[in-house]
């Protein structure tokens, strides 16, 4: 990495990053927004439009993180914007029931077929804990089964070999969470069916549920292989168990009904979040109605939310989600295929080693030449190169996300504009990773 420099063209982040490091740890208020990994000052940014970010600086990037996945649609898409300025108007928390919610999780179920009811959240985190604690509940049984290298928000039981924002910190495990806390926990290889079936072998009666990403995109992109989510729920269904399916990222991404609308495999409980929200606090978990109707007020497990299923968080998810039809879903799949074909071609001509992976229209660029399956493939990647990679794109004006283990994000607004500057940018990005030494 010492041939990589971090030119201190961004004045204004600077000051702004001493500022927020003074009052916050770090500087930042979610790690993965740091650039830990990647060295240099994170940019602070002021507004956004369409496919585009500025910084303080005054600098526009080609935005390739999307709020980590929410803005499918470009930032500050007029219709959601309406629809926000509309709800703000009308008082932005009433602490009782309201349309916007109801509204919102009827299109959630129109969409996808398992989720026969949904509760409202306001984060993945959230989601993901709330639907382990139904699991646990149902089932009356208390071992969760997970998968290295899949990240379900920063729930305690399930901080354990979880992705990318500790894989880019190299924590193998947090300090906070105690051995109680993950001693019901079970990490697995991703895509090896044989140790699920040996971890239910191993704990016969004892696993509540599996949980897993529907599609990786927290150890960078690394889709199921054939079979392997149904083999999970098959095994789940065989052991009394319930299959969890974590759509925080892939849901309302990869296709109109997320991952479930790709590989058709009806999992008994779903999260969300991202997409959903429109860019703001908004998420869910559901699925199975018996399963759900042991949810507070009409079941024993509790769960509660003061902001859950706030109006201007739905106001914004619906705008966004009744824009997303089939037609917004090719446009988003299209110029993932055009930016991946012009990174891959990039890095080739540069000879540098390196494997773009997919996931409908999520995608990862790993800098390894062999295929990513598991999170330990994953870490065998040579990072230093997408280090240099990022520092070369961002000084030419494009946001990656700042670490070699996420995935990239595109939206319907990136159009031949935008695509044409990642093109423009991309030959002395290649060069440097082709340079760059470890
Ligand atoms: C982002 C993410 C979460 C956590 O969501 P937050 O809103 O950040 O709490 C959970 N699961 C997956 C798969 C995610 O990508």
């Amino acid at each position: 990495m010492a041939c990589v420099s971090f030119p201190y063209d961004a004045p204004v982040s600077q000051t702004l990053f001493d500022r927020a490091s003074l009052v916050t740890p770090g500087g930042v208020n979610s790690p993965v927004r740091a650039f830990k990994a990647v060295g240099g000052t994170p940019r602070f940014m002021v507004s956004g439009a369409g496919p585009y970010l500025t910084d303080a600086d005054g600098r526009e990037y080609v935005d390739l993180v999307c709020s980590w996945g929410p803005m499918i649609l470009g930032h500050a898409h007029p219709e959601v914007v309406a629809a926000v300025q509309e709800a703000v108007a009308r008082g932005t928390s009433f602490g009782t029931p309201g349309e916007g919610e109801v509204t919102l999780a009827e299109e959630i179920v129109a969409r996808i077929a398992p989720v026969e009811q949904v509760r409202l959240v306001s984060s993945g985190t959230e989601a993901t804990m709330s639907a382990i604690r139904l699991a646990r509940g149902f089932t009356g049984r208390a071992k969760v089964v997970k998968f290295a290298g899949c990240y379900h928000g920063h729930v305690d039981a399930l901080l354990a070999a979880a992705g990318s924002g500790l894989a880019t910190f190299a924590l193998p495990d947090t300090p906070g969470v105690t051995g109680a806390q993950t001693g019901d926990t079970v990490v697995l290889p991703y895509n090896d069916l044989d140790a699920v079936r040996a971890a239910f072998a191993a704990h016969p009666g004892d696993v509540a549920c599996v949980i897993t990403e529907a599609s990786p995109g927290n150890m960078g992109v690394v889709p199921p292989g054939e079979g392997f989510n149904q083999g999970l729920k098959d095994l789940c269904a065989e052991n009394g168990a319930l299959y969890i399916s974590d759509e925080v990222m892939t849901g309302f991404r990869t296709s109109r009904a997320g991952w479930y609308g790709i590989d058709g495999v009806a999992p008994d409980l779903m999260t969300f979040g991202k997409v959903m929200g429109g860019g703001f606090p908004a998420a869910a978990f559901g699925g199975r109605r018996d399963v759900m109707a042991h949810l507070a007020p009409e079941g024993p497990v509790y769960q509660a939310g003061t902001l859950s299923g706030n109006p201007v968080a739905t106001a914004a998810g619906l705008a966004q989600l009744r824009l997303l039809d089939d037609a917004a879903y090719a446009l988003v799949d299209a110029v993932s295929a055009e930016i991946r074909a012009l990174v891959t071609g990039a890095l080739t001509k540069e000879g540098v080693a390196h494997r773009v992976q997919t996931a409908s229209n999520m995608f990862s660029v790993f800098f390894t030449a062999d295929e990513v399956r598991d999170y330990d493939d994953a870490k065998k990647q040579e990072a230093f190169r997408f280090t240099a990679f990022f520092h070369s794109m961002l000084a030419d004006g494009v946001y990656l996300p700042p670490s070699a283990f996420e995935s990239w994000f595109v939206s319907t607004a990136h159009d031949d504009r935008a695509v044409e500057r990642i093109a423009a940018a991309l030959p002395a990005a290649a060069r440097a990773a082709a340079e760059v030494t470890a």
